[in-house]
């Protein structure tokens, strides 16, 4: 061995290093910018050192050369764009077309490999992996984005096409694996995958969304992987299977955080029919509150649980939400939040929110502890919560039943804040709003919570 495939070599053993401390520091909001930079500036340090390894090995084209510098630059380019411009309430559509990106160019590697050696696992799996990822993180992006039905959408026999579509997909690969079909295997695999990835996620839906963005993420890491043992890139074969297995963990906990087995989600169409599950029972009225009442219920109390959501995040509210639980505070109110795994748009969304606004790591409360304290609970703020707070998941049919939920109805009181009686993104009515122990403050949430903020001031002055 040279010693330039020894340096090589030594430095894609720091990327790796890199890529795991990286993912570690990302455990904590505290140290996950480091660990985001530390892992953004590894992967810029392994695609020179892949670059530098081309040139002194040479056989590259100038052509090639020039497409590839432009490829780079192209991708590069509309990456920075759209990360730097993306609001955080679109994040999950970008992820999910970065997801696309990943699974396309994964299965574009097994096309290219097959076309140089042939067709060996790595380039099936590559091609079938890549291609299910890809179409289905577009079908996901468009959903999340209102492009596409976000409610779960089962097409009559749809079932049946999808089966269909994975037996094609076991035959090309059996065939490419014995050595026969050739290009037209090839392309009847991709042409599966590709079916395959959009029939999977369309009858996936609603409050199911967070399950199948993780499992497209772990899908893209395992077609990366798959990737790099095509190229025969150590490099690319870590990136991808931490990014396989971090996506896997995720999955996980998304799933039980719906309490639904990851099967019975990608077996998909969950909640649409039974429609008299999403009757409301005794729905009763609305009762309004203004600022003042609201005010003087928060004033007053010793224990305030905050209960984040996605309007918090629509409404970048969450500067103003630390400042009123900062005024609770300094009257002696005991104030935490209970953050649902799956509030927001994306996992972790409210943490991220609330870190931004600096509040404390000690006052967020993990669903269960916020649940056993509920019933001491003076009051329960709901700041544009929709579905994690909807006691219709305790009931069966409805498009959330069987997902845990913050108990905020067992709460002395509670206050919703939102603009209007709107549906969350399950798409259902929301019993906790007509409770008898609810109020209603209906305004985007950073005029309500400033609103409020200037209430109690003038309350306690
Ligand atoms: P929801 O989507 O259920 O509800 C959000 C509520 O916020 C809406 O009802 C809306 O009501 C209100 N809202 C919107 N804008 C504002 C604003 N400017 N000011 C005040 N309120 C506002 O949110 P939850 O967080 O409760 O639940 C998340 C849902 O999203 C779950 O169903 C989850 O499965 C799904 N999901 C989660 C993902 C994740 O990874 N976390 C990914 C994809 C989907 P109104 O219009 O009346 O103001």
């Amino acid at each position: 061995m040279s010693a330039f495939d020894i340096a090589i070599r030594l430095v894609y053993l720091a990327v790796a290093t890199s890529f795991v401390l990286g993912l570690h520091l990302m455990n904590s909001p505290v140290t996950a910018r480091r660990g985001n930079l530390l892992s953004g500036g590894a992967m810029a340090v392994a695609v020179a050192a892949t670059a530098a390894m081309l040139v002194h090995e040479g056989g590259v084209r100038p052509w090639a050369w020039i497409a590839l510098l432009a490829g780079a630059a192209l991708g590069s380019g509309a990456g920075l764009m759209l990360a730097r411009r993306v609001p955080m309430t679109a994040m999950p559509q970008l992820v999910s077309l970065f997801n696309a990106v990943g699974g396309g160019a994964a299965a574009l590697i097994g096309v290219h490999d097959f076309g140089q050696h042939g067709a060996s696992l790595p380039v099936v799996l590559d091609v079938l992996i890549g291609g299910v990822t890809f179409s289905g993180s577009l079908i996901a992006s468009g959903k999340l984005h209102g492009l596409v039905p976000g409610r779960p959408v089962v097409l009559p026999g749809g079932r049946a096409v999808t089966a269909l579509l994975a037996a094609a997909m076991a035959v090309a690969s059996g065939l490419l694996l014995a050595g026969h079909g050739g290009v037209v295997a090839l392309a009847a695999l991709a042409v599966a995958a590709l079916g395959f990835g959009v029939t999977m996620v369309t009858p996936i839906g609603g409050a199911d969304m967070p399950v199948v963005i993780s499992l497209l993420n772990a899908f893209t890491g395992t077609a990366v992987a798959m990737a790099g043992f095509a190229l025969g890139n150590s490099v690319l074969i870590t990136a991808g299977a931490l990014v396989g297995a971090s996506g896997a963990i995720l999955t996980k906990l998304m799933a039980e955080a719906m309490n639904r087995p990851i099967g019975a989600i990608v077996a998909g169409g969950f909640g649409t029919g039974d429609s008299a599950g999403d009757q409301v029972p005794g729905q009763g009225s609305v009762r309004t509150l203004s600022a003042d009442d609201a005010a003087i219920q928060l004033a007053y109390a010793s224990k305030v649980v905050v209960i984040p959501g996605y309007g918090l995040a629509a409404a970048q509210a969450q500067h103003q939400l630390r400042e009123l639980a900062e005024l609770l505070e300094s009257r002696g109110a005991e104030v935490s939040y209970a953050v649902h795994p799956v509030a927001g748009r994306m996992p972790g969304h409210m943490n991220v929110l609330l870190a931004e606004a600096g509040v404390p790591y000690e006052q967020l409360a993990d669903m269960e502890d916020a649940n056993a304290a509920m019933p001491q609970t003076d009051v329960a703020l709901v700041v544009g919560a929709n579905d994690v707070v909807n006691p219709a998941a305790r009931r069966p049919g409805t498009a959330v039943s069987g997902m845990p939920i913050v108990d905020a109805d067992k709460a002395r009181s509670v206050i919703v804040i939102k603009r209007s009686m709107g549906h969350g993104y399950a798409g259902i009515d929301n019993e906790l709003y007509t409770a008898p122990t609810t109020g209603m403050y209906f305004a985007d949430a950073k005029k309500a919570l400033a609103e409020i903020t200037a209430a109690v001031k003038v309350l306690v002055a």
